[in-house]
């Protein structure tokens, strides 16, 4: 049996205590990386110890036999649940026997049909949502289906208490984001692939070995083919790698992971595999090259570099700019209110603005800027000038993505970004240096120049 950690108790005291208030179906947050699997074995001990039946959903057929292999090591009584896939106990529903309570995994999906299927089917069964991110991209919310939410610790706490380990948090920026589209809430495959230039590819061994080198790191990308593009360069570089995606066998896939383990393989890449569940001690870096609009998938990948060691510091480097959509992993997000639909929203919390981020220009450090010390950059030093950029993050947890607002909101801070970097690019230049009409009129606007300065001196060095 695992000993259960202070905070893991806490949490299934809250879960009881609910119930005795009467509430039936509650949603518990946890961060990623917090024994949200042993939490659930420990309750489901408890329930089928006074011979109640337990259902247990899952999402992800990768991580069921680790689920059942921690209720089993916790003693829950097997014969007394049902464990299975979302999809294949919601065709099956007339042959199970209805369970008392019902555990889902993963629940920031349950508002999905196959759940509602099963919710609907054993009505006076108490439910457990349990999640990382309660929270969906769309307007309806898990208000829909929970009446209460038991919010876990925050990730600053289990990081000051040594549950999970500190990092340091890299933006390069390689992305062109006017590229991204949507769609079901994340970017499109093809759209990804138009905003990530190929140059990125090498640019991520770069930085790799200049911001981790040495250490193990999981590299998420967005398709096959460019996890295999960036497997062919960290090999190229001969630094040991290995791809996996979807289709990789079970077998080879379960060998490379070994491999990883035994620290035989210092670069693991993959295609939104190692999310939820799958667990990977050794990894001590985290590389996004794939850019999404899910905070569960954000959370899941940057926080995947966390699982605690003596003297350990993680490294984060996110080449797509995550951290603009999102902020940083640390940052303290709202369950409570983001559980709930969009127009029955008491607080005005659409429109919020995270705290500022700042970057380092020396090091891509990127920190908020409550966390400079004495103006200089908290990771390498370097002294921060008064020019360096701001990033207004924006909490998309609590905001409606349709807005209106947002939408602008998001097209002035590409704009600004965009401005932001040619400026610094022109910044030590002379006039003579400048090539294009845009470097001409940020030159101009930095300088307090006329508009039409910047049209002259570029036409008239056309000329020449
Ligand atoms: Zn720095």
């Amino acid at each position: 049996m695992f000993t259960l950690r202070d905070y893991q108790t806490e949490t299934i005291d809250k879960v009881y205590q609910s119930m005795r208030q009467g509430h039936k179906r509650i949603i518990v947050q946890q961060p990623p990386r917090t024994g949200k699997t042993v939490i659930m074995a420990e309750i489901a001990r408890r329930t089928t110890g006074k011979n109640n039946r337990v259902m247990f959903v899952i999402h992800r057929k990768e991580v069921l036999a680790q689920a059942k292999a921690t209720f089993k090591q916790q003693n829950v009584d097997m014969g007394l649940a049902t464990m299975g896939m979302v999809q294949s106990l919601s065709r099956r529903l007339d042959n199970l026997s209805p369970p008392d309570l019902i555990l889902i995994d993963e629940a920031h999906h349950a508002l999905a049909k196959s759940y509602v299927r099963i919710l609907q089917a054993y009505p006076d069964a108490y439910v457990l949502f349990f999640t990382a991110t309660p929270v969906r991209t769309g307007h309806d919310q898990l208000d829909q289906v929970a009446d209460d939410i038991i919010v876990g610790k925050s990730i600053k706490w289990l990081t000051d208490h040594h549950f999970l380990a500190p990092y340091k948090y890299y933006g390069l920026g390689d992305i062109d984001r006017t590229k991204l589209r949507k769609r079901n809430g994340d970017y499109t495959v093809e759209s990804m692939d138009q905003a990530l230039d190929r140059k990125i590819y090498g640019n991520i061994v770069r930085q790799y070995q200049r911001l981790a080198n040495g250490k193990q790191a999981v590299v998420y990308c967005h398709s096959v083919e460019s996890a295999k593009r960036v497997m062919a360069e960290f090999e190229k570089a001969g630094i040991s790698s290995a791809e996996v995606d979807g289709n990789t066998p079970a077998k080879t896939r379960d060998d490379l992971v070994a491999k990883f383990r035994r620290q035989e393989l210092m670069i693991l890449v993959n295609v939104n595999l190692f999310t939820e569940g799958v667990d990977l001690p050794n990894v001590d870096c985290v590389i996004m090259a794939r850019p999404t609009q899910s905070l569960a998938l954000y959370l899941q990948f940057s926080m995947r570099c966390l699982n605690p060691r003596e003297g350990k510091t993680a490294i984060i480097i996110d080449h797509v700019d995550n951290f603009l959509t999102f902020g940083l992993p640390i940052n303290d997000r709202d369950w409570e209110q983001a559980i709930v639909t969009k127009d029955k929203r008491t607080s005005k919390s659409t429109g919020d603005v995270g705290p500022a981020i700042t970057q380092c220009q020396e090091c891509f450090g990127t920190f908020y800027r409550s966390d400079m010390k004495d103006r200089c950059c908290p990771y390498c030093g370097h002294e921060m000038k008064a020019e360096n950029k701001d990033y207004k993050v924006v909490n998309v947890d609590l905001q409606e993505i349709k807005n209106a607002e947002l939408v602008k909101h998001r097209k002035d801070m590409a704009q600004k970004i965009i401005q932001d970097n040619l400026m610094s690019n022109i910044a030590g230049k002379s006039p003579g240096q400048l090539r294009t009409l845009q470097e001409f009129q940020a030159y101009a606007k930095l300088h307090g120049f006329k508009p039409g300065w910047a049209w002259y001196q570029y036409k008239n060095r056309r000329k020449h």
